[in-house]
């Protein structure tokens, strides 16, 4: 495994002046990053990234020094960002921060690379000025960094064993709750991770979420497709869950193969007639999953090979 890179963000929000001055490009020629020594990249113990995980990340598979899905990643970070009122994220200076944290860690055939923003030390727990009205002082701490991705090749071809665990909201509850963030990649992924030890407890090595009125979600950190002979659906992002850019990209290719695809309410029951079920994510791409509940599901190795096969490919192939 090759070192990990981390470049800071000194710029990464669109400034009040960027505004006022619309229409010229006033850009300084300073690019709004800085590569930095991992070793010595820190975060300060009062920041409330890390004391409430209060804060937005994206994570952009690399194959082949070229990112996967850029834009739809910087737009569910600017969308993180307005579910949290965090002030605007710079798209061009994070897109380039991202560009050059990838030339900086060199070639590698799989990389992951992070975004990170928290709301920074000194914008105050909600009794002080919201920052997201005073975008003169940002107080964000940002960065992003790369990382090699480990070897994902046997759980892409075996699949794994999920169970279904009730994530306790029902599926309206970004409508009803938004203050609850479920639609936005926030930095607190400690309920994810207590699912995934549930999991394991449970004899399995991932969890899929499933609403209290009983409609599948999303997995632990994945989004979740099922399969009915040439019907391919995945949950609505309007239930509370990320919109999936693998899951995108995986439509794009069951498109392309014939198969019908839906959107939508998909009933947990269902899970158990399916005729395959995939976690999709940006890192380990297409996962089947070859046992669900205890119950042996069917893993079609050949689909599981041609489809990661074009989520690893060109990003337009
Ligand atoms: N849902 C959750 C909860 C996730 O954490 C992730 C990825 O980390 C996804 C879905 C899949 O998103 P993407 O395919 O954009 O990586």
């Amino acid at each position: 495994m090759s070192s990990p890179i981390v470049v800071l963000v000194t710029r990464p929000v669109i400034a009040a002046t960027a505004t006022l001055n619309a229409g010229r490009d006033l850009r300084p020629a300073d690019p709004g990053y800085l590569s930095c020594d991992p070793a010595l990249a820190s975060v300060s113990v009062r920041d409330p990234g890390v004391l409430r995980g209060d804060g937005i990340f994206e994570t952009i598979g690399v194959i082949n020094a070229s990112p996967r899905a850029l834009d739809a990643h910087l737009e569910r970070f600017a969308s993180s960002a307005r579910m949290l009122d965090l002030p605007t994220p710079d798209l061009v200076v994070w897109r380039q921060a991202v560009l050059h944290a990838i030339e900086m860690h060199g070639p590698t055939r799989e990389l992951s690379v992070r975004m990170t923003m928290t709301r920074g030390v000194g914008s105050g727990i909600g009794v002080e000025p919201n920052p997201a009205s005073d975008t003169r002082s940002p107080l964000t701490s940002a960065w992003v960094s790369a990382e090699e991705v480990r070897d994902f090749e046997d759980v892409r071809r075996d699949g794994l064993r999920a169970v279904t665990l009730d994530r306790g909201y029902r599926s309206d509850v970004a409508v009803t709750s938004p203050w609850l963030l479920t639609g936005a990649k926030t930095l607190s992924y400690v309920v994810n991770a207590a699912a995934l030890r549930e999991a394991k407890r449970r004899d399995a090595d991932d969890a899929i979420f499933t609403s209290s009125d009983g409609f599948v979600l999303e997995g632990t950190t994945s989004s979740v497709i099922v399969q009915h002979g040439t019907l391919v659906r995945t949950p609505g992002s309007d239930l509370g869950i990320l919109a999936g850019t693998t899951q995108a990209r995986a439509f794009d290719f069951f498109d392309r193969n014939g198969f019908d695809l839906g959107y939508g309410l998909i009933e947990a029951a269902d899970l158990t007639t399916a005729d395959g079920i995939w976690l999709l994510s940006s890192s380990r791409l297409a996962v089947p999953v070859r046992r669900l509940n205890g119950v042996a599901i069917a893993v079609d190795k050949i689909l599981a090979a041609r489809l990661n096969d074009h989520l690893l490919g060109e990003e337009n192939a």
